[in-house]
């Protein structure tokens, strides 16, 4: 009796697992990936994600070929096709694999369950609790985070489990492509900074357990590199959602005297990861539309007819010193701090109106951990066009996030080095200073930085106009 174990997004040996559940009747696993031609082929896809998959699906591979009698056998090609291949080839009786909540990934996983001649079993395992097991009082999904973090704190966990023996029969495999067979090649002027795979995993885990007791103070000063930095680690499954919850909870358990409210803080980030799961389930259409349906007829500005702002923005050339940095951390190193992802999406919204969906291809293409239901959650939120969204008048202000978040300009001065010798006092709003003082500092604003390319005390009053229009209608 031979089981296949579809690998997509776990890629990890240790608690996968549609791994485990098929050792339970099966010796003979095989495991089992199919490098997507509909997904690799797909323009929406940046170097930093493809590098992070690719380099994480072979070390999974190089650490199964390195135990006895096990293997990952991979195949190019369209999923389903490919699976029904190996299903003959050995002459399997099973396939096993973890669910994907995107709408794609649904699509793909009934095609395959339809066509295939043997059974497909499915099992959660990238999320803690999924599509409708947090409900209401009433029995309908929850639209608000606070009442569904509630229960999904009160509710018992699954704890890791471990993955018993098994050998995997002799089957061909193809290579894994490299990147630059896929097409992708480091961006000029990007530094690669992760460490992708199971042993990269398990090293951020580890060096974020000195900082989760200060998360909940630390976690919005975006130099202060206070979180975990784990999201691309569970984008690609290189550690379960339970193994980094449970051993946030290790952590209490053995200081029962400590405060733990950081801890708390940060699972409640885990809650919010569910929670935007659960939405992306239950209303698959807020891939194209807003969650809030009296905005979808908003005429926002798409990147063609707004090219200048939206180049501006996407180059960190706004004028505006959190908002570069932010934009640029994300264009040199394929992550943003969660501050500055709130900061910027919201002034994309409400000082530039763009187009929420130009934003997502881009940052689609940008983020490391680009993951659909976090990614639209994030957007809609700060164009308070989502569930629990910020409200439309509750308008950040790109000047004073800064002053809060990053009140010495460390993160600006990082990021922005023409201001890196911009005093504190000016570092925020570096338009307002003196010639001289511009002088004094080495930098020309509106020649070696850019002036401020919108008012945002307009563009504030303009945005919140055109909320309330749109409400009415
Ligand atoms: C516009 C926008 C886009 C975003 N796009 C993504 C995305 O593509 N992928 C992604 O993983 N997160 C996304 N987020 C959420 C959040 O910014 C990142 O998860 C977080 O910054 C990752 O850093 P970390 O691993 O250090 O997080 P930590 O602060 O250490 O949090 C731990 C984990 O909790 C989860 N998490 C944290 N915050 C959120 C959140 N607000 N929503 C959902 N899950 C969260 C992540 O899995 C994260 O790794 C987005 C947020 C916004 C506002």
């Amino acid at each position: 009796m031979t089981a296949i174990v579809w690998i997509r997004r776990s890629l990890r040996e240790h608690d996968n697992t549609a791994l485990v559940e098929a050792l339970e009747e099966h010796e003979r696993v095989i495991p089992f990936y199919v490098v997507d031609e509909n997904y690799f082929s797909n323009a929406a896809l940046g170097y930093p994600r493809v590098k992070f998959w690719h380099d994480s699906l072979e070390e999974l591979k190089d650490n199964l070929a390195n135990q006895e009698q096990k293997d990952l056998v991979i195949r190019e090609g369209s999923p389903v096709d490919e699976l029904e291949k190996i299903v003959e080839e050995a002459d399997a009786d099973a396939v096993y694999h973890n669910k994907d909540y995107s709408p794609y990934a649904r699509e793909r996983d009934e095609k395959a369950a339809e066509k295939l001649d043997v059974p497909v079993n499915s099992f959660k395992d990238i999320v803690m609790f999924e599509e409708k097991e947090i409900l209401t009082n009433s029995d309908t999904p929850y639209k608000v985070y606070t009442y569904y973090s509630k229960k999904w704190f009160e509710k018992e966990k699954r704890r890791p489990r471990e993955v018993k023996d098994y050998t995997t029969p002799d089957i061909e495999s193809d290579e894994i492509p490299s990147l630059e067979e896929l097409g992708y090649e480091k961006p000029e002027d990007f530094t690669w900074e992760w460490k992708p795979g199971r042993e990269g995993a398990k090293e951020r885990l580890e060096a974020f357990k000195e900082k989760i007791w200060n998360y909940d103070e630390n976690r919005d000063y975006a130099w202060k590199d206070s979180t975990s930095k784990l999201s691309p680690h569970l984008k690609f499954g290189t550690v379960s959602i339970r193994e980094v919850f449970w051993e946030a909870e290790r952590l209490k358990a053995r200081n029962p005297d400590a405060d733990t409210s950081g801890i708390k803080t940060w699972q409640e980030e885990l809650a919010w990861r569910d929670f935007y799961m659960q939405v992306l389930y239950n209303w698959p259409e807020t891939v194209e539309k807003p969650f809030l349906e009296q905005y979808e007829d908003i005429e926002w500005r798409s990147k063609e007819e707004a090219e200048e702002d939206w180049k501006a923005f996407i180059n960190g050339k706004t004028g505006y010193p959190f908002v570069d940095a932010g934009m640029r951390q994300l264009k040199k190193t394929g992550w943003m701090h969660n501050r500055l992802r709130m900061v910027v999406t919201s002034f994309a919204c409400k000082d530039l109106w763009l187009d929420w969906k130009d934003l997502h291809e881009y940052f689609k293409k940008m983020f490391v951990d680009a993951e659909k239901a976090s990614m639209i959650g994030g957007i809609q939120w700060a164009y308070s066009i989502g569930t629990d969204a910020q409200p439309y008048f509750r308008v950040f202000n790109p000047f004073s996030q800064g002053e809060d978040y990053d009140p010495d300009g460390e993160y600006i001065r990082k990021w922005v080095p023409e201001l890196s010798e911009v005093p504190d006092e000016d570092i925020h709003r570096p338009h307002e200073m003196s010639e001289e003082k511009q002088a004094e500092c080495g930098v020309e604003i509106g020649e070696d930085y850019p002036k401020p390319i919108v008012d945002h005390g307009e563009k504030r009053e303009e945005a919140i106009e055109k909320f309330e229009e749109a409400r009415e209608d």
